[in-house]
């Protein structure tokens, strides 16, 4: 059996080498690094892929997410609406605008940001909703879109977490994660669900007028070379990124089956341990297992954890301190308390190795390995 990592991008390349040499080559043979053809036909598939309008690369998904606040043109002291639990990037591009984040608790099942407390966080600042769609599901987007519309919200959603999860409303209409909003992030950061060999980022809108503007942000405030209309930024996907991510996209449907299969094994394998959740699912979203994270009852977590590493079975935590718990964000004014579920969470929460690697034997041994600790 091979080692077992948290995330086995080795074991992935070695699947695709060829085609990601070939490809390369071709790129450092023309030399076109910057805007190369490669991006805009990367651009054009990932649209088609997620039937939306406009997908815009960048150069990583922090910097989406900041060029999506800045695309909607907030004010000083303007408040967004960000989860409590989740990585932290969302709350810093806010705090780098100057914008206000208003964190709201976590849904203690689905880890995501709980609408039915997003209600009580709207004031008459309030600007803007920043879904996270945590470990690869959907954020309950149905009750956020309705609070948006009555509050004249604008909604960004997170997507670095669930590329390819789709949502169903009531109605019977399916959307694809990231295209529900009126503009949607992701991160090609190597171990995302579809990752790049660097840094890599994407925004998405069905609005041609917010479309132009991002474009413009993410190159310098320009559409004309040397002609700037607003402040914008330098990020951009690197050509050889696009050819690399033009590869894996093709991929991307069959990495997410080997993930949800992977999940499955799981679920089996450790549903009848008392102490043991796994992973809840929200039925109007497919689930794409960025992570696959249980929750350990009865403060053995870190026990479990330790456990396992003594035999060769890494896992993570995801994440071990609420944004209001942060240092960086003390001046915020929250205090311990303010987000139990988030709090509860950051200490229960086990992330198990996910990846597109694992094998029968692995999945075996993990999960005979975690019921024997509860034995
Ligand atoms: C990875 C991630 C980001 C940041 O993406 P980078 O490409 O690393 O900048 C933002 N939000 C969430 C939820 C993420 O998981």
């Amino acid at each position: 059996m091979n080692t077992i990592q948290v995330v086995d991008l080795q074991g992935q390349y070695q699947r695709i080498m060829h085609e990601i040499q070939e490809k390369t080559n071709a790129v450092f043979q023309s030399a076109a690094f910057i805007k190369g053809t490669e991006v805009t036909e990367f651009e054009k598939k990932l649209s088609t892929f997620n039937s939306v309008n406009h997908t815009i690369s960048c150069g990583n998904g922090t910097d989406a997410l900041q060029i999506a606040l800045m695309a909607l043109d907030l004010e000083p002291g303007d408040e967004v609406i960000i989860p409590a639990f989740t990585y932290v990037a969302t709350a810093e591009v806010a705090a780098l605008l100057r914008l206000k984040p208003v964190l709201v608790d976590a849904d203690p099942e689905t880890f995501n940001i709980d609408a039915t407390k997003v209600k009580n966080a709207i004031s008459n600042r309030s600007k803007s909703i920043l879904p996270v769609h945590l470990f690869g599901q959907c954020a309950d987007m149905e009750t956020l879109s309705d609070l948006a519309q009555k509050h004249n919200l604008q909604i960004i959603e997170d997507n670095a977490q669930a590329i390819g999860a789709d949502y169903t409303f009531s109605n019977g209409q399916k959307i694809k994660a990231g295209t529900i909003g009126h503009i949607g992030t992701t991160s090609f950061f190597p171990s995302k669900n579809l990752g790049c060999y660097g840094d890599g980022g994407a925004l998405f809108t069905n609005d041609s007028t917010l479309a132009r503007k991002i474009s413009m942000i993410a190159n310098h405030g320009q559409s004309e070379k040397y002609y700037h209309d607003v402040i914008g930024v330098n990020s951009r996907l690197d050509t050889i990124q696009a050819a690399i991510l033009n590869i894996k996209l093709q991929y991307l449907h069959d990495y997410t089956t080997a993930r949800q299969q992977a999940a499955a094994y799981y679920d089996e394998a450790l549903a009848d341990i008392p102490e043991v959740k796994i992973p809840a699912r929200d039925p109007k979203s497919t689930h794409v297992f960025h992570q696959y994270t249980l929750k350990i009852e009865n403060s053995k977590r870190d026990a479990l954890q330790h456990y396992l590493k003594e035999h060769d079975i890494p896992t993570m935590i995801y994440y071990p301190l609420p944004v209001h718990l942060q240092k960086a964000y003390q001046y915020l004014g929250y205090k311990k308390g303010d987000f139990p579920v988030a709090e509860t969470l950051s200490k229960k929460v086990l992330s198990l190795p996910m990846h597109t690697e694992l094998s029968d034997d692995q999945l075996n041994y993990i999960t005979d390995k975690i019921r024997s600790f509860f034995k």
